[in-house]
């Protein structure tokens, strides 16, 4: 049977992915929408002014937009999928956990809180027991889970490789991220076209902090945050979507380009519906992975890494991702696939 599934923030960027997304779902059925009170009594065809290149879903489309408040969503929604602005979802969230909901979010506020887990399922979904704590500390009768950001997300799966295998002392990364990341009325195309802007608000801090958290330990009670010094800067250029990123990792052990490529290759994916078989691809190719080639690997779901060469202490490598499908809402999706597997819907 499926699971009743309410989306906050459906007519976003990232929202409108998760109804892409949710409409065909074999386990959840779309029960919900909510958005600002602008959009709140409107047909989400009207509301969500539908962008992306697959048509607007019909059962979904003449679907009446709510407020984003509890007594918007029928009690019979197991699960919210979050994409809110982080100022409305760290103001609204609370009170959806209070009611009982689970809410698979994507907006940073809470991230790096000690007991919310903030999970990539095919590298720490232990941390999902994160929610005991919760539960006890807050008195939430729902839960809260979060993906990272989305420049975070692309670089941990291969990280992690490399932490496993050879240990990670340092990381030093550089982004190339695509205009989609800051959402539909995020970067004016004056701005952007023929341009890139070597600043994005928050987003170094975000990729220094959550990658060491996902990294980290999980002990039955708290994360112990992995000790590798990261470091990030952040780059917006005018592609529509996918994050490029230049990744140099020192590590403890000796680690050639060879043995990086096999340790990312054989880094282990999870089974779940939207996971990919094998979750890093690592080209041969140097001048890959590409934005516009590589993006949709594996649905949009995929890791794609390369360029790998030998630095003085460790290895330099490219990666990329979908930044609105795994960095976001195929990332929230992959947490609901796994809140379902671990009983807690
Ligand atoms: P967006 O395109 O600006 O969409 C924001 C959504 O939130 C819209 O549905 C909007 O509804 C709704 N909203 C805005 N203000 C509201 C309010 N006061 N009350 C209730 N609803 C409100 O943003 P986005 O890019 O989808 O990002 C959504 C979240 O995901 C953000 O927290 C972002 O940081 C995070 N995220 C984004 C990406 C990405 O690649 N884009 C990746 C990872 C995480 P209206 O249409 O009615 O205004």
């Amino acid at each position: 049977m499926s699971v009743r599934v309410g989306v906050l923030g459906a007519t976003g960027a990232v929202g409108q992915r998760l109804i892409q997304l949710l409409d065909p779902h074999r386990d959840f059925e779309i029960a919900a929408l909510t958005a600002s009170d602008a959009s709140a009594g409107e047909t989400y065809r009207t509301a969500a002014k539908w962008r992306l290149g697959t048509p607007i879903p019909e059962d979904v489309a003449e679907t009446t937009v709510g407020p984003t408040e509890p007594d918007a969503v029928p009690d019979d929604v197991d699960l919210l999928f979050s994409s809110l602005p982080s100022s409305v979802g760290e103001a609204v969230e609370p009170a959806f956990l209070e009611e009982g909901y689970v809410v698979s979010s994507n907006s940073s506020n809470g991230r790096t809180d000690e007991d919310v887990p903030l999970t990539i399922p095919e590298v720490n979904a232990d941390h999902l027991g994160l929610i005991e704590v919760q539960r006890d500390e807050r008195g939430w009768d729902g839960a809260l889970v979060k993906n990272p950001n989305c420049s975070t997300i692309t670089m941990v799966p291969p990280l992690a490789a490399l932490d496993e295998a050879f240990g990670l002392t340092d990381v030093r990364v550089s982004t190339l991220q695509a205009v989609s990341g800051a959402g539909y009325s995020g970067v004016s195309s004056m701005e952007i076209i023929d341009n890139a802007i070597p600043h994005i608000g928050g987003e170094e801090q975000k990729m220094e902090t959550e990658s060491r958290k996902l990294l980290g330990e999980f002990d039955g009670a708290a994360v112990d945050w992995n000790d590798a010094d990261v470091a990030a800067s952040c780059n917006r250029i005018p592609t529509l979507d996918g994050h490029l990123e230049n990744v140099w990792a020192d590590t403890a052990e000796d680690v050639t380009p060879e043995a990086a490529a096999e340790a990312m290759r054989e880094y282990p994916s999870i089974d779940l519906p939207s996971s990919p078989d094998q979750l890093i691809r690592v080209f041969e190719e140097p001048d890959r992975p590409q934005p516009r080639l590589d993006r949709n690997l594996d649905n949009g779901m995929g890791i794609a890494t390369g360029g790998l060469r030998e630095t003085a202490d460790g290895v330099q490598f490219n990666c990329l991702a979908h930044n609105t499908l795994r960095g976001a809402a195929g990332a929230s999706i992959l947490n609901g696939e796994l809140l379902l597997q671990e009983g807690y819907l």
